[in-house]
């Protein structure tokens, strides 16, 4: 299976992924493996920190995080839980959408809970960049880019200077 990145005007970007299913990941494993060790080398080769698998096209529940050299995580099935703090403002690109960057308004403290590629469960509190890299693909599995946000707040300026 060759993979390439989808870049931005793909309707693909903005489709809702499924859940992975525990019977499916341990009949199709390999498969699932094949795709991550696939999706790293595209994740590493475009010096990104983070890609999901809606990136490629797979409408699936899943994302690598590339933040340090020793953080190469895989997630699966991820749910997020937001702890009451400030957002901060931070300048953000995304590889499907090349040579853009713009400052976003993001949660600092993050709880994530997921399932790794041996279904095993993680619990674990993120903050700083790595909460930001985990919010962003997160947001890429239900199908919103971090230019929506940026519409949104266009439109609700707009809307304020208009009425
Ligand atoms: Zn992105």
């Amino acid at each position: 299976m060759i993979i390439t990145l989808i870049k931005y005007g793909d309707p693909i970007l903005h489709n809702k992924c499924k859940k992975i299913n525990k019977q499916n990941n341990l009949k199709d494993k390999n498969n699932l493996k094949d795709i991550i060790i696939k999706m790293f080398y595209l994740l590493l080769k475009h010096k990104g920190v983070g890609l999901a698998a809606t990136q490629i096209g797979l409408t699936i529940r899943l994302f690598l995080v590339n933040c340090f050299d020793s953080r190469k995580i895989i997630i699966l099935n991820p749910s997020i839980v937001i702890t009451h703090c400030f957002d901060k403002e931070y300048t953000e690109g995304c590889l499907s959408i090349p040579k853009v960057f713009e400052q976003i308004k993001r949660k600092e403290n993050i709880f994530i809970e997921y399932v790794d590629i041996n279904w095993y469960k993680h619990k674990v509190r993120s903050k700083g960049f790595l909460a930001r890299v985990i919010l962003h693909e997160f947001d890429h599995l239900n199908g919103i880019l971090f230019l929506d946000y940026l519409y949104k707040f266009h439109s609700s300026i707009f809307i304020t200077k208009n009425s």
